[in-house]
């Protein structure tokens, strides 16, 4: 009877099986050790694509191994559905959002378990459904409760193509829409915030405690705060008892201030302005009104600026100096002013340049001989020009200025940071709705708890165009006040997506809760998540927020950690083989690369260039997951991805890899289906094993000690793989072992090890086994236990060395010590042959581990011997 390996048949078998015994369900049992392992949720566009695979076979594969080192196991799954292209296909195609959402969740789902994911989907959460927006909403409430939502009215960044506004970090380097790739424009609108600038210092020193996370992905979020420490000084204007307060971190050179620059949008231009310049200044700042910010602070772009003919005071000297506004000033950003110190300052030196400002130096370094003339010396150094304060190194002295402005209320110390207050207003319809009734007397009104949730109404239209869609809704807009009662207007801007995936990481804890958005005692149970893993892409927004809102929380008495992520994995691209035309740009579909070996574009005949890249449609370089299941199946395709490359690193895609893959596991099924053909009887373990018995199964426990290890800390899962290649090659080489109760425990060992990586495979063979007449899921054994003594050879090798040269291997009792191996080294063939009639001045020992069963002995002989 012929009785081959056939993924397709056995793994929807298996997942069948494992859905029908609820294999994947949380346990309740709280007496073992908590484990929370974590994937990213999707957003359900419909199709997985090969970096969700890699995402959460990773994930998986960690939970599974989890489980069986007896934890109990948090292992869930969810949708982050809301956001801009549901809306978009309902404005293309005309389904409603929620049902193009639900119908993509649906497709999903369904491509997610043919990968055999060990998912609690009774845990399942998607952001777009009102049982899980409510309490969306409900935290938001929280927020404004605490003060920590606020409205005003600001710049923001607006996308002409999605007619909507954009967080800051929704706009790419090139000053781009981060979705429809329009260049951003400026706006003022009044929007929503959350102020999680509150927060800047905790959420900064509090990345100490974050071990496990990778140290680029801290560094991200440290330089994304951006602590500075420095001085708030003012300086008073000139006929107005008004003053300009700035921010600098370097006081040490405020007596080489020789202008000051407001943001052109800043409250004292219009102070400041002279009458004759008032023309020019307005339509300056109607020029600008169209730049990004990015357009205006880059730093190859030459500054734009204009004298108000206003001038202020320097405090320290007594001059009057001229002031400016200029277009890298960002009223958003510090006090929205700045001290010009051209000496000391590159962009203040080229600005003074440019508009014929002078140049005064207070600063001048140890070494004179380093000053350039042609640009600022911004480094530290010795004071002149600068009164009592001359001769003080730049620390000292800015200590000293601080202190003297204190005393003459010109100023004080001051730590600022980069971030700003998230801005979370979006003019758009598929998002939750911010809970809040504009009341013409009463203002920003809470909706009540109990009114909650204010769902979204289903009767819209989508034009694309515009304001929100919500906004032409009267009969949900118009409301009465739940304070005073009289004619109020709901909010219709809707949340950032961000909140929505800011916090689903607690609900999973507790996610059929309809009373709260989870309990406390479970939240407090389940978290922090002991290891979370997704793509670098949200090493800044996605964990800075979530870090944010478990710290409100925890303030807000709602859970007791501060950090919801105990430990990050940043998982590295999938890439796909890709043509290039290097003349052109252009990327060649591989269908029409007729040779493969020698690829040429098919129009021009121009040979290609053959590079890994990020799979993308426009690339024609992507591998579809449901492709390669059905043509090896989800345990071929777990195996690749782990296999061929480390997590944190990027992976290219190799068809004669996965094939390399679908190999091995033909072997394990060969060698396991053989075993069990040959049907041996159980034979008890005798007191003593042969030679060949005891190198067998210090094969096996050498594999269950090196993936053990491989999984431990770092999940080596590659290493990993090549230990169970190799216990499976000592099995295959040892098959006239196979009735002895050591080869029982070999392939038993085998199939364990391999049951996190391979599930359904394992769980096959795991159930064909003979001696096995209770059939449990192989994944509810124990993970195999090394034997120490298992690892003890009796014999090792002795490699000789004569004057650091390797000479000969020889094989000598385990147990020898370092005198007797110097006998048997002296004794051997080698030691015959090299050291008769030599002095030896000294023997070397080298022990190597005792895993590779491997020492060294080296001979230093007198010179002139050799
Ligand atoms: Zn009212």
């Amino acid at each position: 009877m012929e009785n081959r390996y056939h993924p397709q048949e056995i793994e929807t078998q298996w997942q069948d099986w494992w859905a029908k015994h609820r294999l994947d369900h949380t346990t309740t049992d709280t007496t073992a050790p908590k484990f929370y392992a974590l994937s990213m949720f999707p957003y359900p566009s419909g199709n997985l694509h090969m970096g969700h695979v890699r995402n959460y076979t990773i994930t998986d594969v960690i939970a599974r191994v989890k489980r069986m080192q007896g934890y109990r196991v948090l292992h869930p799954m969810g949708w982050d559905a809301f956001g801009l292209p549901a809306e978009n296909a309902a404005i293309e195609r005309g389904i409603p959002p929620a049902q193009w959402t639900e119908a993509n969740i649906a497709q999903m789902q369904t491509q997610l378990q043919r990968l055999g994911l060990s998912y609690d989907w009774s845990r399942e959460v998607a952001t777009c459904r009102p049982d899980y927006y409510r309490w969306t909403q409900w935290l938001f409430l929280q927020f404004f409760q605490a003060g920590l939502a606020y409205q005003k009215e600001a710049a923001v960044n607006w996308d002409p193509i999605d007619q909507t506004v954009l967080a800051n970090e929704q706009v790419d380097s090139e000053g781009r829409s981060w979705r429809s790739g329009a260049i951003v424009e400026r706006k003022l609108l009044r929007q929503w915030f959350l102020k999680i600038t509150d927060y800047a210092e905790a959420l900064l020193e509090d990345l100490e405690t974050l071990t496990g996370w990778p140290e680029r992905v801290k560094l991200m979020q440290a330089n994304w705060i951006g602590k500075s420490t420095g001085a708030y000084l003012e300086f008073p204007i000139v006929g107005s008892e008004q003053k300009i307060g700035v921010f600098t971190t370097r006081p040490d050179t405020v007596y080489g201030v020789t202008y000051v620059v407001l943001a052109p949008e800043h409250p004292l231009t219009p102070v400041v302005t002279q009458k004759k310049r008032q023309a020019k200044v307005k339509e300056f700042i109607e020029s600008i009104s169209h730049e990004s910010e990015l357009e205006r602070t880059a730093e190859d772009k030459p500054k734009r600026g204009l004298a108000t003919g206003g001038t202020a005071i320097n405090p320290f000297t007594g001059e009057k100096i001229p002031i400016w506004i200029a277009d890298y000033v960002l009223v958003e950003y510090g006090t929205g002013a700045v001290m010009g110190v051209p000496a000391h300052d590159q962009r203040d030196y080229e600005f003074a340049q440019q508009n014929q400002l002078p140049i005064k130096t207070v600063i001048i370094p140890a070494k004179p001989e380093l000053v350039k003339l042609d640009q600022a010396y911004i480094e530290p150094g010795i004071l002149i020009n600068s009164g009592e304060f001359d001769g003080l190194e730049s620390p000292i002295a800015k200590t000293k200025i601080i202190e003297f402005a204190e005393a003459q209320g010109w100023g004080k110390a001051r730590i600022q940071y980069r971030l700003r207050d998230w801005l979370i207003s979006r003019q758009r319809y598929w998002g939750v709705p911010i809970p809040v009734i504009h009341c013409p007397d009463c203002g920003a009104v809470p909706v009540p708890e109990t009114d909650l949730p204010v769902v979204l109404p289903e009767n819209v239209e989508f034009t694309g165009r515009g304001a929100s869609p919500l906004a032409h809704l009267e009969d949900w807009v118009n409301v009465s006040c739940p304070t005073c009662g009289q004619p109020a207007k709901r909010e219709t801007d809707t949340m950032d997506t961000f909140i929505d995936s800011s916090w689903y990481y607690l609900r999973y804890a507790d996610a059929q809760n309809d009373q709260a958005p989870f309990s406390s005692e479970l939240v407090n149970d389940w978290l922090p998540v002991d290891q979370y893993v997704g793509g670098i892409e949200h090493a800044i927004l996605h964990l800075l927020y979530s870090r944010f809102f478990t710290k409100v929380l925890k303030d807000r008495g709602l859970i007791n950690f501060s950090e919801p992520f105990q430990r990050l994995l940043t998982q590295g691209m999938v890439q796909g083989k890709t043509y290039k035309n290097p003349q052109t740009g252009k990327y060649v579909i591989p269908g029409l690369v007729k040779d493969p070996t020698n690829p040429v574009d098919p129009e021009s005949g121009i040979a290609l260039d053959v590079v890994y890249e990020k799979m993308s449609k426009s690339k024609h370089n992507g591998v579809a997951p449901g492709d390669v299941i059905e043509k090896y199946g989800a345990d071929t395709a777990r195996m690749f991805i782990l296999f061929k490359a480390p997590p944190e690193k990027d992976l290219e895609w190799d068809d004669a890899d996965v094939e390399g893959q679908f190999r091995f596991l033909n072997r394990v099924w060969r060698l396991v289906t053989g075993y069990v053909e040959k049907n041996p009887p159980g034979q008890a373990a005798t007191s003593e094993l042969s030679p060949d018995e005891k190198n067998l199964r210090r094969a096996i426990h050498t594999a269950i000690k090196e993936v053990s290890e491989d999984l431990a800390q770092d999940y080596q899962f590659n290493t990993a793989i090549s230990e169970l290649m190799k216990l499976s090659n000592a099995l295959g080489d040892a098959a006239d072992l196979m009735t002895s109760s050591t080869y029982q425990e070999g392939i038993e060992t085998l199939l364990l090890l391999l049951s996190p990586f391979a599930p359904h495979i394992s769980e096959d063979l795991w159930q064909q086994l003979p001696h096995r007449n209770n059939p449990k899921s192989i994944h509810l054994q124990a993970w195999p236990q090394v034997d120490p003594s298992a690892l003890v050879a009796d014999e090792i090798s002795l490699v000789i060395q004569i004057m650091g040269k390797t000479r000969g291997v020889i094989q000598v009792p385990a147990q020898a010590d370092q005198a007797a191996l110097e006998t048997y080294a002296r004794e051997s063939e080698v030691g015959q042959r090299y050291l008769t009639g030599q002095t030896v001045k000294k023997v070397i020992f080298v022990d190597g581990k005792l895993i590779d069963s491997r020492k060294l002995i080296n001979f230093v002989l007198a010179k002139g011997d050799a």
